[in-house]
């Protein structure tokens, strides 16, 4: 479609079917950590959700009905991320399914000695290439609390959708490319190994250990500290802090606001 008529389509998007100022309201007082950037980031925050909202499809499973409400709690959420690089980054996929609680996944790994070892893993969220996004409402329901710790489900899932459609490097642009992007990952990668390390030997970490998984959940994880705890991260993983900068263009650190409803 070209340029243009994408985005005579946004802009009646925009005007018809804005997300309701109640609606809006509702979701920022409940989720505190979305307010606490500038007024222009909020308003293109509005603005993106409105337009994830027409573009996505959302299900409830077994039962569960997923409310013009909690749908406006997701879409913000889902389109922090993406603010600065577009919501392009995130047509990797249709379908939002949203469960009550968290899934329990069946999963099985083979060890050295091809041993198959069978075991239950609980999922609040995932994302998967081209498929549709799950998220446990439960713990979409409890962002505005679980924010102190840097925990996000949201966030999570939809830092793995941009890092699948482009790669972690998604928000680098340069001369040079090709080196800027090496010399990204491979600073990253060191930061992993070093957190790998640290939960190897049980030292408490700010993120949660389950971040030493591997490089894509490192980044990930961090990624759920940087846009709802940023002060946090930039204390506790001060090289992390400025990779993911640059890869989401962002630096809510610079720019965190007091909490208007504390
Ligand atoms: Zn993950």
């Amino acid at each position: 479609m070209p340029a243009w008529i994408q985005r005579w389509r946004q802009q009646r998007t925009l005007r018809r079917r804005p997300i309701p100022e109640p609606s809006w309201q509702l979701t920022l007082a409940r989720f505190p950590f979305l307010t606490r950037r500038s007024e222009g980031d909020l308003l293109e925050l509005r603005n993106m959700a409105t337009l994830f909202l027409a573009q996505k499809e959302f299900a409830g499973m077994r039962g569960l009905e997923v409310t013009d409400e909690m749908a406006v709690a997701i879409a913000a959420q889902a389109c922090l991320p993406a603010l600065k690089l577009g919501l392009d980054w995130l047509d990797g996929f249709v379908g939002v399914v949203v469960h009550e609680d968290a899934v329990v996944a069946r999963r099985e790994v083979e060890d050295e000695d091809g041993i198959v070892h069978a075991f239950d893993e609980e999922l609040a969220g995932e994302a998967m290439q081209g498929g549709p996004v799950m998220l446990a409402w439960r713990d979409v329901d409890e962002a505005g609390e679980s924010a102190a710790e840097g925990y996000n489900v949201v966030v999570h899932e939809f830092a793995h959708v941009i890092d699948m459609r482009g790669g972690l490097t998604a928000g680098l642009d340069d001369v040079d490319p090709q080196s800027r992007r090496g010399i990204w990952l491979g600073s990253l990668a060191d930061e992993f190994e070093r957190f790998a390390r640290q939960v190897d030997r049980n030292r408490p970490t700010f993120l949660d250990p389950y971040a030493a998984e591997s490089l894509e959940e490192f980044f990930a994880v961090a990624a759920e500290a940087f846009f709802v705890a940023p002060l946090d991260l930039a204390r506790h993983q001060k090289r992390v802090y400025p990779l993911l900068r640059d890869a989401f263009r962002q630096d809510p650190a610079a720019t965190w606001r007091p909490d208007a409803t504390a």
